[in-house]
């Protein structure tokens, strides 16, 4: 990357000195860059530069890359000198992860001494008993919802377990468990057929409880998220005759940028213009759009591709909280255009006066400032 960046400043020098014989200005509009992938995929990048003299009198250049998803009308923008930015306070190096835990668990309502006593139960009429359990996975409703069926789902013994810890046979517990209860209730009432697992991990990732959790959600409507994706993979499909999905991961192979791994069901690549820092896509290799047809061995593959690579992410991003979410496409309509794929994002570490990552761009602006170049996250999870 840095040579790719030397390389296109000496560019702008050479056509600044040749064609025009003036000094630079403030900002100057670089370059744009299209690489083409496989059929419609598309890598576009327009990066500009800023620059500035520093209290030294020396001439700062910063670089700040637009990027355009892949498969949506959205841009992110990389500007990996946001990283250097100093912090409002001294980091003590403290860890703080095992003081979160010590001061939540005797009022963790997640544990296994509370977890059948204070959290909430189904109601008869579902017929599912009132609380539904697979191995040591206990899934029960969401005291505070957001969507018809909203489920959390905890292993109770885990409390103080840091969730790349969480043993893989335990988490497959819970995506099992939950795909179930997908089927059972879309069985009942087709209209919830928009099935997604997401989890926040810590407070900077948004989560009230410490102790590890994901959140089941099967909805009436696909998040704008999803409705855009589903929209955009069948004009892709019908544009293409192809699948956005494989077409993107065979790109990002072909192209060996931004290629990570292949895991036993998903392959993963560090995102080209990604929706916060360090993050990596999950792509299903079989041609499934629909959770509820994975089969069992597939769930376990899903489950453990998933947590070996937050526990890539948290031993080698040091990411010490972060979300994720598991996407399925409509239950029971088998879409050629879709595939199930899974998205993680690291968050801010857990400190006191951190810094949130989610500012007016991100949050007024739908469009996130990344410090982490997809290349080198790439490389660093490899
Ligand atoms: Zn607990």
């Amino acid at each position: 990357m840095i040579s790719f960046f030397s390389n296109v400043l000496k560019c702008v020098v050479a056509i600044l000195k040749g064609f025009l014989d003036i000094v630079f200005v403030a900002v100057i509009y670089v370059i744009e860059r299209v690489e083409r992938g496989l059929r419609g995929v598309v890598f576009v990048k327009k990066i500009v530069n800023s620059e500035m003299i520093d209290q030294y009198n020396n001439r700062v250049i910063r670089w700040i890359e637009y990027r355009k998803d892949v498969l949506l009308d959205r841009w992110s923008r990389l500007s990996s000198s946001r990283a250097l930015r100093p912090k409002p306070t001294e980091t003590i190096r403290v860890n703080f992860t095992s003081i979160m835990h010590k001061i939540s668990e005797d009022k963790c309502p997640l544990c296994v001494e509370k977890i059948f006593k204070v959290t909430t139960r189904f109601p008869p009429e579902m017929h599912i008993g009132d609380r539904l359990k697979r191995g040591k996975c206990v899934l029960f409703p969401n005291y505070y919802p957001f969507a018809p069926y909203h489920l959390v789902a905890a292993l109770p013994e885990h409390h103080s377990t840091l969730l790349k810890d969480v043993p893989i046979k335990a988490f497959f517990d819970c995506l099992y468990a939950s795909i179930e209860f997908f089927r059972k209730v879309n069985e009942e009432d087709k209209a919830a057929k928009y099935p997604h697992i997401n989890c926040n991990y810590m407070p900077p990732a948004a989560a009230s409880i410490v102790h590890p959790h994901i959140q089941v959600i099967l909805d009436y409507k696909p998040t704008n998220y999803l409705a855009s994706v589903l929209r955009a993979s069948e004009a892709y499909f019908r544009r293409y005759g192809s699948n956005f999905w494989d077409d993107y991961l065979e790109s990002e192979i072909v192209l060996e940028e931004r290629f990570i791994s292949h895991g036993d069901v998903l392959s993963w690549i560090a995102s080209f213009a990604p929706l916060a820092n360090y993050e990596v896509i999950g792509i299903l290799r079989r041609e499934i759009s629909d959770l509820t047809e994975l089969s069992e061995s597939e769930i376990y593959g899903l489950a453990r591709d998933l947590i070996l690579m937050i526990r890539n992410l948290q031993n080698r991003a040091n990411a010490s909280s972060l979300n994720f979410s598991i996407y399925g496409g409509p239950i029971g309509e088998n879409r050629k255009d879709y595939r199930i794929h899974v998205r993680v994002i690291t968050r801010k570490r857990i400190e006191p006066f951190y810094v949130n990552d989610r500012g007016f761009m991100e949050v007024l602006h739908s469009e996130p400032v990344i410090s982490s170049m997809p290349e080198e996250v790439a490389k660093m999870l490899r």
